[in-house]
């Protein structure tokens, strides 16, 4: 499977690879797949080709087990007998704790037990659509987090339903990283959705420098590009699974308070950190926190982040900028310090 690698054009979900030439000497192992809805992509510097193989199965198999739309997946064996236990497999286990972890460190901004209200909306299906007021608050009352029990790996959603849609993409590029660093990969790019990890340097000695999407353009168009080097990265914009309808907007980022896409005068956040779940959890609370909280939060949290506001400001935790070598390349975006 070894293709040329020169220039990746082909579209991601908020964050893009952003390669500026070709590789001379070297040539990687790619592979781009479709999983857990969204587009996924590895380039991977290693003479072993079945890493990405190894890889393709362990994304089939995280898929196979957390999607809430595969019929006999644990998220939705889980759901269809919420209230009673359900017996899941360790790595469900594990995210589903850790992602309630994650609710309890956010104030429930990212909320895992969202189910019944993201379902409601339909985000990217055909049926998208507003629900109305009554059935939303409705809907509400069966998504505490704190019903959930997990006794190792049996799982009681007390009367939620789960969706890890928040977390999941970030989930498996931390599994995907490990088996490559288990098997002694020096170099890799790897794209999930919005979320991404890069580690080392290509043949030619650059480092790897992506693409901050700009919220307004189109999927190929970037606001800014920055390094990243072994670190996790997500971003969660408006521009994602959005629909229209009677002339206003509606996005998948849902503000667990009110049922209804948090309105933080944001339009995308990206989030870096050392782990990808934590960076996609973040992402997803982050958004719903707005600027000025959720800047607060990434720095008492050991994580960086960049706003990017409605009316085009860019606001960052201190040092982000010199940090990931962050070049602003559509001047219509200002930084605010
Ligand atoms: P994506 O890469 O799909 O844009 P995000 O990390 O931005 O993912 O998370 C959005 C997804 O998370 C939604 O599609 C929905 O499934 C779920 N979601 C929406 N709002 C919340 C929330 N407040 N807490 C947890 N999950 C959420
Ligand atoms: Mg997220």
């Amino acid at each position: 499977m070894k293709r040329i690698f020169c220039l990746i054009t082909a579209a991601f979900l908020g964050l893009t690879p952003w390669i500026a030439g070709c590789a001379a000497s070297n040539t990687p192992e790619t592979s781009e797949t479709y999983a857990m809805n969204t587009i996924i992509t590895q380039t991977v510097y290693t003479d072993d080709s079945d890493i990405l193989v190894q890889n393709n199965e362990i994304l089939r198999r995280i898929e196979d087990e957390m999607s809430k739309t595969i019929a006999d997946s644990d998220v939705a064996r889980i759901n269809a007998q919420s209230g009673e236990d359900v017996i899941v497999s360790d790595a469900t286990a594990q995210v589903l704790a850790d992602s309630i972890a994650a609710a309890k460190e956010t104030g429930g901004a990212f909320n895992p037990a969202l189910g019944t209200v993201i379902s409601a909306w339909g985000f990217g299906t055909e049926d998208a659509q507003v629900p109305d007021a009554e059935t939303l608050s409705a809907l509400l009352k069966k998504t505490d987090y704190q019903n959930v029990s997990i006794n190792g790996t049996r799982v009681n959603a007390g009367g939620t339903q789960i969706d890890l849609g928040g977390c999941v993409k970030g989930y498996a590029l931390d599994r995907l990283a490990q088996n490559l660093n288990d098997a002694g990969v020096q170099s890799a790019i790897l794209s999930v959705g919005g979320s991404l990890y890069a580690v080392g340097q290509k043949p030619d000695g650059a480092g790897y420098r992506i693409g901050i999407r700009d919220p307004e353009g189109t999927e190929n168009d970037y606001m800014a590009t920055m390094d990243l080097n072994g670190r996790f990265v997500s971003t969660s914009g408006t521009y994602e699974r959005g629909f229209t309808e009677d002339g206003v907007y509606y996005y998948h980022l849902l503000d667990p308070q009110t049922g209804y896409p948090a309105n933080s005068g944001i339009t995308s956040v990206t989030v870096v950190c050392d782990n990808g779940f934590l960076s996609d959890a973040y992402s997803t609370a982050l958004f719903v926190m707005g600027a000025e909280k959720g800047i607060a939060f990434a720095q008492a949290h050991g994580a960086d982040v960049l706003y990017l506001t409605n009316d085009h400001h860019i606001l960052t935790t201190e040092g982000f900028a010199s940090k990931y070598a962050l070049k602003i390349t559509n001047d219509s975006y200002m930084a605010v310090s």
